[in-house]
């Protein structure tokens, strides 16, 4: 007992020594909004907190720009620590405010709270150095600069390249609204684009010479929208015309794309649904005399959970739950972007918390704008109504993800209310939080190889007769976003 308190005090005393310097580097990725792939500021604002911490970075990452990694230490345990960092379009917002105002119109902004995500990664991976050196243990801790989360599936690229594969563990979280084990499987997905080429004319004078793509997009959601009646009700199929062929009704559109996005619990049925999309395409070509090509754009697997490992992280979760507390001033802005919710989003506020561990005992939250409670652990064997490409490391290590209270109860994920609390006290402490959680529980494996032994042997027997195949092709390249 007197072990843990004194790891427990090593830590939160490291994490109070860095806090400014931690809350600098978030704060800089919050102001400097980036789309994925192309995160260059904060790559580079990471990677120098990163060598002013004594790690050895590394840049271009499995051939991704934006992509790094610094380590620290050497020998066994390799402990890998997930950070990401890209923001999303269309979310430019002020800071700490209650009502929805563009810094820049139509700007970008960390509607994900990807700027705490990373930094408090960085946090975890500072203290862990710190205790390797302090004490002169062998081992090593490994941050990964995981670019492209949004969209882009940046984790599954690397995972393809074997980014991933000597670690013994991975430790990662998200920001949320709650404090508890991000346990459940996700969703694996396909996003794939349908290009269909036909012949432009004079909508008036030659329509009979035209071959509509356009027409060709629009038959081909028709038949997606039909098909939906007959696949598993857990699967999910999104798409947006991402080209309409241009401006002009008076012109039959030669040219005209939309992306699919197809999701589903089991890679397999993720397929199957795929290459039913692929059919219909080819009919809407058909139909329309026009031809269809297929580019898929990214994909990532479902995620995996490693029990033994959530076991270490929960219990470390609880272990910080007293410091968990709040001002009064917090409370009321707490409350205030409560206020700003419709009454839908309030009635789903405790729904969609369960992605992040409150799971079954969401009455504790009720009644609070603010969680001071870590959620029971409750592993379940299902998948949470998303994506995530932690899910493809999960497949590739043993991999377990908290998440910790950064905001208010009932903000919407990819909101304004989310990008305004992203620079706030609660949201730093969170992240703090998480921060000393990955470093605890990182420590407590480090230092107990039975854990190890136990973690990767569970490892072993979930993946013995499904290897991990990547679901991106070899010669698919990431993507950044199309404006
Ligand atoms: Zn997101
Ligand atoms: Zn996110």
């Amino acid at each position: 007992m007197t072990i843990v308190n004194s790891v427990n005090a090593f830590v939160s005393d490291i994490l109070a020594e860095k806090q400014d310097f931690l809350t600098d580097v978030s704060d800089f990725i919050w102001k400097h909004p980036e789309t994925r792939f192309e995160e260059y500021t904060s790559m580079n604002h990471l990677c120098t907190a990163l060598e002013a911490e004594e790690f050895i970075v590394e840049k271009n990452i499995a051939d991704i720009e934006t992509a790094f990694t610094g380590t620290y230490g050497s020998g066994h345990p390799i402990i890998g620590i997930l950070g990401e960092f890209d923001a999303l379009s269309g979310l430019s917002q002020k800071p700490g405010v209650s009502n929805p105002e563009a810094v820049i119109p139509g700007g970008n902004g960390h509607g994900c709270g990807h700027n705490l995500l990373g930094t408090g990664s960085l946090a975890a991976a500072i203290a862990i150095k710190e205790y390797l050196k302090a004490n002169n243990l062998s081992g090593t801790v490994q941050y990964f600069g995981c670019p492209g989360e949004e969209g882009g599936s940046g984790k599954t690229f690397m995972a393809r390249e074997g980014a991933f594969d000597h670690l013994d563990f991975a430790l990662t979280w998200h920001p949320s609204a709650a404090n508890g084990m991000m346990s459940l499987s996700s969703l694996a997905n396909y996003q794939v684009y349908f290009r269909f080429k036909g012949i432009s004319s004079h909508a008036a004078a030659s329509p009979h010479l035209g071959r509509s793509a356009l027409d060709a997009v629009e038959l081909m959601n028709v038949g997606v929208n039909y098909l939906r009646e007959h696949v598993k009700p857990d699967a999910r199929m999104h798409y947006s015309v991402t080209n309409t062929g241009g401006k002009s009704p008076n012109v039959v559109q030669s040219d005209a794309e939309v992306l699919y996005l197809i999701r589903s619990p089991k890679m397999q049925d993720v397929k199957d649904i795929y290459e039913r999309i692929c059919k219909i395409a080819h009919g809407a070509a058909q139909m329309t005399e026009t031809t269809v090509s297929i580019e898929m754009d990214k994909a990532c697997s479902n995620y995996i959970p490693n029990r033994n490992l959530e076991k270490v992280m929960y219990e470390k979760l609880k272990e910080v739950e007293d410091t968990i507390l709040y001002t009064d001033e917090e409370m009321n802005y707490a409350k205030q972007i409560w206020d700003s919710l419709s009454v839908n989003e309030k009635d789903s506020a405790f729904d969609s918390l369960k992605a992040f561990g409150a799971i079954k005992d969401t009455d504790k939250l009720k009644e609070a704008y603010l969680s001071n409670v870590v959620s029971d652990y409750v592993p379940l064997d299902m998948a949470m109504p998303g994506s995530t490409d932690v899910a493809d490391v999960s497949w590739v290590v043993p991999t377990a993800q908290c998440s910790t209270a950064t905001c208010a109860i009932g903000t919407p994920a990819h909101s304004w209310q989310m990008v305004t609390q992203g620079t706030t006290s609660v949201a730093h402490k969170g992240m703090l939080r998480s921060g000393n959680v990955m470093a605890l529980t990182a420590i407590d494996v480090l230092q107990n190889p039975d854990k190890l032994e136990e973690i990767q042997k569970e490892f072993k027997e979930k993946f013995k007769d499904t290897p991990y195949e990547c679901p991106i092709p070899k010669d698919v390249k990431p993507s950044a976003l199309k404006e």
